[in-house]
């Protein structure tokens, strides 16, 4: 992490020196070449363009990988990557959209230095970015004793140590009671009585887990998101309970954040000037957001929220078939709506509702112990089929 923020830091200030700001530009940029060569201590690509590129290069670990974003860009016919050199190992297309064209460099060591210019020619109007990468001098030695083997074991034990973080969200609380049926029966003491039971049901199945609220106290939404950010959760499940003007509705169902809601939010983000507080450590990991905006700052973020939402609505429909098992199911029960504790880009999420306090049965059900703990052990194996 250390390295990496020392990379980012002279990322930026090469950016100041060599870089004009960034512009919110639809012009294609087209890319005809990319050579490797070898300098000393490491290595320079150079990528031919026709005209400024908008781009932005950096460094991921485990493994060392050199990511260059060019926004925008279109590839000639005959463009092809180069045969790899020296400390490069591998050149692959990382991702490749109409926005920002990701091109990734596979490294055998891990980066010390990395130096970004733009060169003009004196004739024309050809452009070339040069990126040069210098590697740790003393990783050679590492590489060939036992350097290998060391960062090997330390992984292993790493992943063997980490348990997953899951942040259960009963649903309103205090002087928000959620929706009620009669004096006796709120949804806010129901959410968390069920909350509680998911909580110890995961903690037996390993998981680290915690609630957003343990007692009938009032939480803002925006706390809620901000804690499971804090907490570094791999998954966040907000529970509630239902009601309809229809006695006769019943069912589980299970909303993810719908296109609108992303979209909204992305944009949002997107916006706003510290939006890199916006994300945890475990998200930042191969998010790069610099201050200013630019068409790769949209991209990032935007692709931060959909990859969230892919996670968000596979966990949806496990959920939904695992408790169907044990639970009458509400029609079309995966939905998708904007509501706001599922507007984080950190941690896949879900909202539940389990059931209808309008309804007798579902009523019942609700605050029936052996139902609630039928459907917590189901939630415990969509969580673990989530994660295995
Ligand atoms: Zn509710």
């Amino acid at each position: 992490m250390i390295f990496l923020k020392k990379i980012s830091k002279i990322i930026i200030l090469i950016f100041l020196a060599w870089n004009p700001p960034f512009a919110l530009s639809n012009d294609t940029v087209n890319v005809s070449k990319l050579r490797i060569s070898l300098i000393q201590d490491g290595a320079r690509i150079s990528i031919d363009t026709d005209k400024n590129p908008t781009y932005e290069v950096f460094s991921l670990q485990n493994p060392s990988r050199l990511v260059v974003d060019l926004a925008n860009a279109r590839f000639s016919k005959d463009f092809s990557f180069p045969a790899t050199k020296g400390l490069i190992d591998g050149v692959r297309f990382g991702s490749f959209d109409g926005e920002v064209s990701r091109i990734v460099f596979d490294l055998k060591l891990p980066l010390k230095n990395i130096k970004t210019r733009i060169r003009k020619p004196s004739s024309g109007k050809k452009r070339m970015l040069h990126i040069e990468i210098e590697n740790h001098k003393d990783s050679f030695t590492l590489k060939n004793t036992k350097g290998n083997k060391k960062s090997k074991k330390t992984k292993s034990n790493k992943r063997k140590s980490k348990r997953l973080v899951v942040v259960i969200d009963p649903g309103h609380g205090g002087k928000d009671p959620g929706t009620s049926y009669g004096p006796k029966v709120s949804e806010k003491d129901i959410v968390l009585n069920f909350s509680k039971i998911l909580k110890a049901r995961l903690e037996g199945g390993g998981y680290r887990v915690y609630l957003t609220r343990d007692n009938d106290n009032f939480i803002k939404l925006k706390e809620r998101v901000e804690y499971a950010k804090k907490k570094g959760a791999d998954l966040f499940i907000s529970i509630h309970a239902d009601a309809s003007q229809k006695s006769s509705t019943r069912g589980f169902s299970v909303y993810t954040l719908s296109q609108s809601g992303l979209d909204r939010e992305a944009e949002k983000v997107a916006k706003l000037e510290n939006n890199r507080s916006i994300f945890s450590k475990k998200a930042l990991d191969g998010v790069n957001l610099r201050k200013g905006r630019s068409p790769i700052d949209h991209y990032y973020i935007n692709k931060a929220f959909e990859r969230v939402k892919i996670s968000s609505t596979e966990f949806a429909s496990v959920l939904v078939s695992e408790v169907s098992e044990r639970s009458k199911l509400l029609k079309r029960p995966q939905r998708y709506a904007g509501f706001a504790v599922l507007k984080s880009p950190n941690y896949p999420s879900v909202l539940v509702e389990l059931g209808f306090v309008t309804n007798d049965k579902d009523r019942s059900n609700l605050s029936n112990r052996n139902w609630q703990e039928s459907v917590a052990k189901k939630f415990v194996d969509a969580v673990n089929e989530k994660f295995k």
